[in-house]
């Protein structure tokens, strides 16, 4: 059986995310979208509302999964069972810092690939920061966000701005 991880911050997850989720999903047998609790980072959506976003969303994936790990992902991978890594590439910008990150993570666990998947055009500029920055400026999100959580994450994001 062929176990990915898709791991990223998901704060909040957007459509580009969940497109990359509905297409790994298709080739690999088992794929657990991992939220990354990372202690440097601050998020705007605490772990649990972010595991929980992304249950509904992929809730008709019946071979998606979602968990959460603050271990380093070339472990947490191992523990999982799993030999790749799947990430989505938006711009070149992405891809010095991905290929970077692959190559570590190959070197602390040598079974372990990353393969990347390239964003859908018209998802290529978006990013949980963008979905953060226009909703705080009162921009309908329903082009960055999946349809179901468009109203929460917009009083999330306003609630977040009036502290
Ligand atoms: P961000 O905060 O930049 O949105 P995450 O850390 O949550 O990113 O991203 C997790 C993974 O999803 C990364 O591999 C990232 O490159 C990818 N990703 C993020 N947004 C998109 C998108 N719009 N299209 C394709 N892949 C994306």
């Amino acid at each position: 059986m062929k176990i990915a991880i898709y791991p990223g911050s998901f704060d909040p997850i957007t459509k580009g995310h969940l497109n990359i989720i509905e297409r790994a999903s298709k080739i690999f047998d088992r794929l657990i979208v991992c939220v990354m609790v990372n202690a440097e980072k601050n998020p705007m959506f605490t772990q649990s509302e972010r595991e929980d976003m992304i249950r509904r969303v992929t809730a008709h994936l019946g071979n998606v999964e979602v968990d959460a790990s603050n271990e380093l992902l070339a472990n947490y991978a191992q523990r999982k069972g799993s030999c790749v890594i799947v990430k989505g590439l938006r711009a070149v910008s992405d891809f010095e810092h991905e290929f970077q990150m692959a190559l570590i993570n190959r070197s602390i666990n040598p079974q372990l690939d990353t393969m990347f998947l390239t964003a859908e055009h018209e998802y290529m500029y978006l990013s949980s920061s963008v979905v953060r920055e226009l909703g705080s400026y009162h921009v309908s999100l329903e082009d960055y966000v999946p349809e179901i959580l468009i109203d929460e994450v917009t009083k999330r994001i306003n609630k977040a701005n009036s502290k």
